[in-house]
């Protein structure tokens, strides 16, 4: 896995992050966008690569929005 350094030099900024202090496993994020799962507790696993390969910029904006927790981020 590389650092966030490492994906900003190479172009590859991840559109989307959770902050994992704050979410409280409500699963909307999962909903929204594809590549976020919930693990057996409810909290988003987020594949970087899918979500920023299948989810465009207002769909990202859109989950950030709906979360309950304001634990989604755009980075
Ligand atoms: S919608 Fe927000 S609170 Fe719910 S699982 Fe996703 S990041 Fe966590």
């Amino acid at each position: 896995m590389s650092t966030s350094a490492e994906r900003a030099a190479s172009g590859r900024t991840a559109p989307l992050a959770v902050d994992r202090v704050a979410c409280s496993a409500h699963g909307v994020c999962a909903q929204l966008l594809t590549g976020v799962t919930l693990d057996e507790w409810g909290y988003p696993v987020v594949d970087e690569a899918r979500v920023a390969a299948e989810n465009d910029a207002d769909a990202v904006a859109r989950a950030v929005r709906l979360c309950p927790a304001r634990a989604l981020y755009r980075r």
